[in-house]
């Protein structure tokens, strides 16, 4: 990424577009006999980027597909960028930027090549700020393809091929960017790259994020908010550490006396190391208190729906985005 990489992506002056990018209430989903959701909500504003995360199976790429407007539902209400996923038009489509798997075909196509061949394509729909593809140099210097530009595709390693994927995701300036596991093979360097142009991306141009992974770690670092999906309902909805106040003993304290090493799951850390020096002063020694971190919440709220407590954790999960509005 070059130091003049974010004057390529002006901020948007989209005023007038309506507040909540992602409305989603009650959607339901029944594949046969099956229900796979049953009552998912949530609302995404611009510039929110926001991770979905679930176990395999739970709707991910269901409910992500209802928003692209690829999927119908069975029921409930959905609104993308004020539409109707199921009834965009073209210039609605033009709205949304949608990263998929690796682009594997046009192998022998150049980097730029393919850029500039896609960028005729763009549909215009009316906003003066975003109604232009992006220019291809400034694109390949965005995703960090500045020196891969004449190089065949089928040349560029996986994590390059992901920063294409990106690029032709925001070719046309979405105000709204799906990213299916961005950053599955990349390395540290490109992954802290990446991360880079996503934050610029929500922050400079107010794209609306919404990103699937297994990565919990990739989470707590790109999104403004997590939504973990199971049992047929989001079960959580606000920042990495809303979430992790949330597990009842949120705070692991190690310490060590008398020569043995003990170990106390506590809700309130702080209060229960001060009650320790109180007790045993300078007894205490190689002090450690850990806070719950997102994989905790997550491994908790899976597993309490897999043991049958979904209703408690999704009633919990109301209880606690009420709380937190
Ligand atoms: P995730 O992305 O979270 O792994 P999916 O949305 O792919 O979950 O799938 C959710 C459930 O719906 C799975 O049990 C899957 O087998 C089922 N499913 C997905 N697509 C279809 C389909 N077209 N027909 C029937 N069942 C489906």
């Amino acid at each position: 990424m070059t130091e003049t990489a974010a004057d390529t992506l002006p901020s948007s002056g989209a005023d007038d577009a309506p507040e909540d990018v992602v409305e989603v209430d009650d959607l339901r989903m029944r594949y046969g006999s099956t229900d796979v959701l049953t009552g998912v909500g949530f609302t995404a504003r611009r510039g929110e980027v926001l991770a979905l995360l679930g176990p395999n199976g739970a709707g991910k790429t269901t409910t992500i597909e209802i928003l692209e407007g690829f999927r119908a539902r069975s029921s409930g209400t959905v609104r993308v960028l004020g539409t109707d996923p199921i009834s965009g038009g073209e210039a609605w489509r033009s709205r949304v930027g949608i990263v998929l798997q690796s682009w594997r075909d046009h192998g022998r196509w150049r980097v730029r090549q393919l850029l500039e061949h896609l960028a005729r394509f763009y549909v215009p729909y009316g906003d003066p700020e975003r109604d232009r593809p992006r220019e291809t140099g400034a694109l390949l210097e965005a995703v960090g393809l500045a020196e891969q530009a004449e190089h065949r595709i089928q040349t560029l390693s996986g994590g390059q091929r992901r920063r294409l994927d990106v690029a032709i995701g925001i070719l046309g300036r979405p105000e709204l960017l799906f990213l299916d596991e961005p950053t599955a093979g990349f390395d540290p360097e490109a992954r802290r790259d990446f991360h880079d142009l996503v934050h610029r991306l929500a922050d400079e141009e107010e794209t609306t994020i919404l990103l699937t992974t297994h990565d919990l770690d990739e989470a707590e670092k790109l999104a403004d908010r997590i939504l973990i999906l199971a049992g047929g309902g989001i079960v959580a909805d606000g920042s990495a550490e809303q979430l992790a106040q949330r597990v009842e003993s949120n705070s692991e304290v190690k310490w060590t006396r008398g020569g043995q090493r003990f170990v106390h799951s506590a809700p309130d850390g702080t209060a229960f190391v001060r009650e320790l020096f109180e007790q045993y002063g300078t007894e205490v020694s190689d002090l450690e208190v850990r806070r719950a971190t997102l994989e905790d919440v997550y491994m908790d709220l899976v597993h309490r729906h897999e043991s049958g407590q979904a209703e408690g954790a999704a009633a919990a999960a109301a209880e606690f985005a009420e709380g937190e509005r």
